[in-house]
């Protein structure tokens, strides 16, 4: 394979039914690998598979719910037998948020904001090692967020998780180095998928958003799964512990 094909490689690309991940499953597939993908609906899932089929793409799939332990055993398992025991690519996409007045969370907001967006990518990262390992060269991509760089208005639980991950990218890239593992991280800015549908509706909102953003829009899907892409190429092969914000310029700058 060439420095810019993924030909021969594989994938895991967690939450690939809609938004980033799903833009991110067609551009690792269209640039040759074999992708497997995982989200919690069943039937949203197999349009997808049937779709990507059509289109020549290799992709497989089943259901799982990443905020439960067990469900990413599972997971990780039937990757495992899928690829024969090798990964090269793991895109740690699956994230959500409750946003709320930091003294408005429950208990139960906080673990589930923990579960999904830090524990999952966390333990899936851990099952993932030795198939990363056994594939001789492997890349990790965790999608964090701006939240998890500069303090926006995002909900204090979501920055959180989105910081450990931009962390734990310089960790593991350090730790894991040694196994011919890379590990970046991905931060995007606000993205028109699902996740923000409703919230880029509100005028007020939109209009706050884009006075902090010198490109003076929002981002699309296809924006951030071309960066997640390359850093996976063997292009990218000397890029390692990097957190990289897709913003349209917004952390740079935040009154330009
Ligand atoms: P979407 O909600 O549009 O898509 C999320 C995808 O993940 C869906 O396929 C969803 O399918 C799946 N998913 C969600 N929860 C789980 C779960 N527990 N187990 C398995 N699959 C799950 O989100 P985005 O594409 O916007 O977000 C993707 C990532 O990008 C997140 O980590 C988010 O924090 C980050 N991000 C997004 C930004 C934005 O503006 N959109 C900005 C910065 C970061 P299903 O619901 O069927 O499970």
């Amino acid at each position: 394979a060439g420095r810019w094909s993924l030909d021969g490689m594989t994938a895991l690309v967690t939450g690939g039914t809609r938004g980033i991940g799903n833009a991110v499953v067609e551009e690792l597939a269209a640039l040759g690998a074999t992708v497997y993908t995982c989200s919690r609906k069943e039937s949203e899932l197999n349009d997808c598979l049937k779709k990507w089929e059509g289109l020549g793409y290799r992709v497989s799939g089943s259901v799982s719910d990443l905020s439960v332990r067990e469900q990413r055993e599972d997971l990780i398992q039937k990757v495992s037998s899928t690829f024969c025991g090798k990964l090269n690519i793991l895109i740690n996409n699956v994230g959500s948020n409750i946003r709320k007045h930091t003294i408005d969370y429950s208990e139960e907001d906080y673990s589930f904001i923990m579960n999904t967006n830090f524990e999952s990518a966390f333990h899936i990262s851990q099952l993932a090692h030795p198939l990363l390992k056994a594939s001789g060269k492997g890349s990790i991509v965790f999608i964090s967020s701006v939240a998890g760089v500069v303090a926006i208005g995002s909900g204090t639980i979501y920055a959180a998780t989105k910081a450990a991950l931009n962390q734990i990218t310089k960790n593991l890239a350090c730790e894991w180095a040694k196994d011919n593992i890379r590990v970046n991280s991905v931060s995007p800015w606000y993205i028109k998928t699902s996740l923000v549908d409703q919230l880029l509706e509100n005028q007020n909102f939109i209009e706050g958003v884009l006075s902090r953003t010198p490109l003076n829009r929002v981002g699309e899907p296809e924006e951030v799964s071309s960066l997640v892409a390359f850093l996976c190429l063997p292009s990218a092969s000397y890029i390692t512990a990097q957190i990289i914000s897709v913003d349209g310029g917004m952390t740079v700058n935040g009154f330009y």
